[in-house]
């Protein structure tokens, strides 16, 4: 049996006077400074000796460790609790995407803990090659190929530990991709690259490498996954959404949505819900008004997302091509506003003058789809904040610059459409440069090893 089933069948279902050990542990990860015993009980709402009892268990798994005690006052020292950062490691395996079709994978090794496993430095990277198109064969191969060569990295730090008894044990692996992935049964059921990667379609990626390779394997779609990485590791951001909020993050090819609802990433219908970058905008931004007017729009000028096909009259516009910086370069550059190509482009274009108005309006009407995207959240859900993962281009602060616009477009249409008076003290926006989302999304991919563990030791509670 694997690690992942070890501690599932130790720890599934038990239950300490009322509490979970799911419960302990999400409690343990989320904490920051000091996560001791008293802090838990109160934050949990049971006593100090039931948070012992549990983390006893979870101790006795290797789960948790307790940290060099701390003396805030005279009297006895307090026990700073954390997940493992050496018992257990896990595997993160992102799919990262290049202009049509995925480009590399990057991949991660990190401790229960978040930090990264002892002796693994950086992430790796690992170049897809692809023949005119990429199958879902040709990538499992080279899925397979890659986390075999992150498992022997672990594997060679693990058996150079000095105490040969408490070795480090691999807890699993995570993979994500933008898509719609079936989170439950590992199965992809279609991806964010359209067409050059159809072949995908219904292909259950975590069933075929989990056999191949013998571990556990947690596929999800990517947002999602870094909306459980929030979930289980606030204090990566600096700032504690809660336990009800929406993530949206704005990725180089695309708009992604999820939801963490009572400390669980909801997931939905069919693991469906949170598609924030496909609801139809093209109208609404249609009929903003426009000063300039010298081009008027027809029909033909709707940019379109590759899930929209026009020869069915059924495209009218998706948020994600207007918001995502992909679109928002294709948009300029059909209008000549732009040549050329390259990762800069979009920072270029941000840092036009304010003054040149076909691109600030590119930028405006980006911000106002995605405003409407953020809207239907409000509107219909109500989370307690929403956190936007932004590239800096767009969550361009200075009013002179042309991305400014991006900001002024999400924030007018919130404050316009939103039936929440002002929400705007509970938009939280980070500025995530490309390279650091890149890594963040290889992290996150792990964390879905812990995400998924929690859940199952979540399930069926037997009592006792
Ligand atoms: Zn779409």
């Amino acid at each position: 049996m694997d690690a992942f089933d070890d501690v599932v069948t130790a720890l599934a279902g038990s239950v300490v006077h009322g509490l979970t050990h799911a419960r302990v542990l999400r409690a343990i990860a989320r904490h920051t400074a000091a996560g001791v015993r008293r802090d838990l009980a109160q934050e949990l709402q049971v006593s100090p000796g039931a948070v012992s009892k549990a983390v006893l268990l979870a101790k006795e798994q290797g789960l948790v460790e307790e940290r060099e005690p701390v003396a805030l006052r005279p009297g006895r020292p307090l026990v700073p609790l954390s997940l493992s950062p050496a018992r257990y490691a896990m595997i993160g395996v992102a799919i990262i995407a290049g202009a049509e079709r995925p480009s590399h994978l990057l991949g991660t090794l990190i401790g229960l803990d978040g930090t990264p496993f002892d002796g693994f430095k950086h992430p790796r990277k690992y170049d897809l090659k692809d023949d005119d198109d990429l199958s879902g064969t040709l990538l499992l191969n080279q899925l397979d190929e890659f986390i075999r060569s992150l498992i022997a990295d672990f594997e060679g730090l693990s058996m150079a530990w000095p105490d040969s008894d408490r070795r480090p044990r691999l807890l699993g692996c995570g993979l994500n991709l933008s898509g719609h992935v079936d989170h439950d049964n590992g199965i992809v059921r279609s991806t964010g690259w359209g067409e050059s990667t159809d072949e995908w379609a219904n292909r259950d990626f975590g069933p075929e490498l989990q056999k191949r390779l013998g571990v556990t394997v947690t596929c999800d779609n990517d947002v999602s996954s870094l909306a459980v990485r929030l979930n289980l590791r606030p204090r990566e951001e600096n700032e504690d959404p809660g336990d009800n909020y929406a993530l949206l993050s704005v990725l180089d090819y695309g708009v992604g949505g999820a939801l963490v609802f009572h400390d669980r990433t909801r997931r939905g219908y069919d693991s469906m819900a949170g598609e924030a970058g496909h609801i139809p905008v093209g109208h609404v931004i249609q009929a903003q008004p426009d000063d300039d007017n010298e081009q008027p729009w027809t029909p033909d000028d709707v940019p379109h997302c590759h899930c929209e096909d026009p020869e069915e009259g059924s495209a009218r516009g998706h948020v994600q091509a207007f918001a995502a910086p992909d679109s928002i370069i294709a948009r300029a550059k059909a209008m000549q506003l732009v040549e050329g190509a390259g990762p800069d482009l979009l920072a270029q274009l941000s840092a036009r003058p304010r003054a040149d108005r076909a691109v600030s309006r590119i930028f405006y009407q980006g911000g106002v789809a995605l405003g409407r995207s953020i809207v239907s959240a409000i509107n219909w859900i109500n989370p307690g904040q929403i956190v936007l993962y932004l590239p800096p281009a767009l969550a361009e602060k200075n009013h002179y610059l042309a991305g400014n616009s991006y900001q002024l477009g999400l924030t007018t249409e919130i404050a316009q459409s939103a039936f929440s008076v002002d929400y705007s003290d509970r938009l939280i926006t980070k500025s995530v440069p490309e390279g650091e989302m890149k890594e963040r999304l290889a992290a996150a991919a792990a964390y879905l090893v812990l995400g998924n563990l929690l859940e199952k030791i979540a399930e069926h509670p037997r009592g006792r």
